[in-house]
């Protein structure tokens, strides 16, 4: 079976600004390093909807998002909600597309369609709470497609592993509470956004593994082996989402690891093996964060080929 990468047009829409770091050109990037590697099968992503949104997002923030973001006509306009964060005419099409595919993801997968799936969207999501638009993210989609996975598919516990150098705030608060999902992240601290504390363990379900500025491989490969995968395997989930962020990457502005193209390669079939004996290999990987071009391409094209392995 294929490995499923998901993408649609939309996601190209969203224009935080021209000098703003989470540019569309990223998507392309992630596209042409996937491109030539067999064993994938592209198709469009759709968008999600409302009711699936509403697994994870307040219906009030949501209908907050859509008055704000600014008409078609006002090309050049855009709309603060945080900082760091943006609305252009087409940023609702955008993150739609971006929950959508994961949830299309989940579902191809289940009905052996697909052996796992990555979705090359933008923006991405793991900043975002449930009522809360924060650090680029809009909507929460590795959020909105486990409550998805729970809600239509025979899955009770669901793992959550996110690489990003930022820790996965939004995801965290989201199921801080939920003993069925499990949320490991590695990331720099301290960084932005300022959580992932290893002393913040939710319901005994969060593991945070922070990794000091300057950290590589070595630092990377020892936390997820002694500390991620073996949480991972006492877990025993029913479905693996991957929070696949590529800014932890040596040449990336944003973070200061320095992680290798092999690093991605390494942690995506660590955590194909431990999902092949605990799930018959379900893994839907979500584009998070990378905001180098080259080192985005490559490193996402790593990625891709361990999936498919
Ligand atoms: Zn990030």
């Amino acid at each position: 079976m294929k490995t499923l990468i998901l993408h649609h047009d939309d996601c190209l829409r969203h224009e935080p600004g021209v000098r703003h770091p989470e540019r569309p050109a990223r998507i392309n990037a992630v596209l042409n390093g996937a491109k030539n590697i067999p064993g994938t099968e592209f198709l469009p992503a759709p968008r999600a909807t409302l009711e699936q949104l509403q697994l994870a997002h307040a219906p009030e923030y949501w209908e907050r998002l859509v008055e704000l973001e600014p008409e078609p006509e006002s090309r050049e306009n855009r709309m603060a909600v945080d900082p760091d964060t943006f609305l252009s005419a087409g940023s609702i099409d955008a993150t739609l597309r971006g929950s959508g595919a994961a949830c299309f993801a989940v579902d191809q997968v289940f009905a052996g369609k697909a052996k796992n799936a990555f979705c090359a969207i933008r923006p991405p999501g793991h900043h975002a709470g449930a009522a809360t638009a924060m650090g680029f993210c809009l909507l929460n989609h590795v959020a909105v497609a486990t409550r998805h996975a729970q809600a239509s598919q025979q899955v009770s516990k669901v793992a959550i592993l996110d690489f990003d150098v930022h820790h996965g705030n939004g995801t965290q608060a989201i199921f801080e509470t939920s003993e069925e999902v499990l949320f490991v992240s590695s990331h720099q601290m301290p960084l932005y956004p300022g959580t992932g504390y290893p002393s913040e363990t939710g319901c005994g379900n969060i593991l945070n593994l922070a990794l000091p500025p300057g950290s590589g491989s070595t630092e990377f490969r020892t936390a997820w082996s002694g500390q991620g995968l073996p949480a991972l395997e006492h877990f025993g989930p029913d479905l693996v989402f991957i929070s696949a962020g590529f800014d932890a990457h040596e040449r990336d502005p944003l973070g200061q690891l320095e992680l290798q193209d092999e690093d991605y390669g390494w942690i995506t079939s660590e955590i194909c093996t431990y999902a092949g004996l605990a799930c018959d290999g379900r893994v839907i990987s979500i584009l998070e964060g990378g905001y180098d071009l080259e080192a985005l391409a490559s490193a996402s094209a790593a990625h891709v080929t361990a999936l498919t392995g």
